[in-house]
């Protein structure tokens, strides 16, 4: 989970709001348009990775995320903070965790340093850093995150890894953690880029 900075709601949608502020919104009413504009914003924002799993999506493939169910908290439904994007699949993330948040249970990706609450096994699990840290730990199930599938896609991103600092004598670790923290110049992050940050740090003491 890679720590997310919000940047202030693109101006269109806030001109939308207040034009409506006199009537009852709902999400679903954004124009489509509007709402293109939002999802290009908070994707942005996102470093073009899921905000839970960390798995790079785009436009096409992934959907917006209200942190706080929006059916639970109608007054987050259009508040641009509460507004993250997910990856797409069934089993993880934003379709799994569905209507699911407990207030001090849950960790957000809004949270400062909130990546520090978990770190990888080398058979790619994904845990509390903490194992007393009950909110990262419900976080983790309710979002599915320790799952065979993610799981084997971490284990190997994690033997990747290994076997490069094994075969390059005089690579830098500091280095390559910031290669890895960083978005490219198209402003993207790598696919499950805190696996490996984690992973460095927690097996080097860094
Ligand atoms: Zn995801």
């Amino acid at each position: 989970m890679n720590e997310i900075i919000k940047n202030p709601p693109p101006h269109n949608f806030s001109k939308w709001k207040n034009a409506n502020r006199r009537i009852s919104i709902n999400y679903k009413d954004i124009p489509d348009i509007i709402k293109c504009e939002l999802k290009e914003s908070i994707i942005t924002e996102q470093n073009y990775v899921c905000c839970y799993c960390g798995v790079e999506v785009s436009i096409e493939n992934s959907h917006i995320e209200h942190h706080k169910p929006k059916d639970r908290f109608p007054k987050m439904e259009l508040a641009y903070e509460n507004l993250l994007v997910s990856c797409n699949s069934k089993s993880h993330c934003g379709h799994k965790k569905a209507n699911w948040y407990v207030e001090n249970e849950t960790v957000s990706p809004l949270a400062k340093d909130c990546n520090l609450k978990f770190k990888y096994t080398e058979d790619g699990q994904i845990i509390a850093s903490n194992d007393k840290d009950s909110c990262t730990t419900n976080t983790i199930m309710n979002l599915g995150l320790n799952i065979a599938k993610l799981n084997a896609i971490r284990s190997k991103i994690i033997e990747g890894i290994m076997y490069l600092i094994e075969q390059e004598e005089n690579i830098s670790l500091e280095d390559l953690i910031d290669e890895y923290s960083k978005p490219n110049a198209d402003g993207k992050l790598y696919s499950y880029n805190q696996v490996i940050i984690g992973v460095l740090k927690d097996n080097y003491n860094l």
